[in-house]
């Protein structure tokens, strides 16, 4: 039987402060948003089997966001966080000083797509082969 992957972690509550944007009144304000975090326990829990042990091998501490919706400061109406992901790993924010900051790591995270000025280059391919392959996917 696999094991609860909450069976893994140790849950810590947190607040963190964000600004949002209404979208009813236009109001911005400053909101505060609750978060688990889920910090890695340090060994796999008692009971477990191979399959849990390599599970939690791979495992990393991230924080869960709690709240969907806040109220807004200005005009009293629920409206949803607009903030995409509601789970963030911690080695992917340091720091975290506000949800600009956040917004940019998570960006920098996923931004696999944009491909990085220095990242790893494919190995180089001599001129002969070159001259042909534009077409060539
Ligand atoms: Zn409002």
């Amino acid at each position: 039987m696999a094991l609860d992957e909450r069976a893994f972690f140790t849950d810590k509550p947190e607040t963190r402060s964000a600004r949002f944007t209404c979208p009813k009144c236009r109001r911005t304000n400053d909101y505060t948003v609750r978060w688990v975090r889920r910090t890695k326990k340090d060994r796999p829990p008692a009971g477990g089997d191979e399959r849990d042990r390599a599970k939690f091998a791979k495992l990393r501490d991230y924080i869960l966001r709690l709240d969907d919706e806040v109220t807004c400061r200005t005009c009293g109406k629920k409206f949803e966080i607009p903030s995409q992901q509601s789970m963030v790993f911690v080695d992917q924010l340091s720091g975290l000083p506000n949800d600009d900051e956040l917004e940019r790591e998570i960006a920098a995270a996923s931004g696999e797509a944009k491909a990085p000025e220095d990242g790893p280059k494919k190995p180089e391919i001599p001129a002969r082969f070159r001259q042909t392959s534009s077409n060539w996917k």
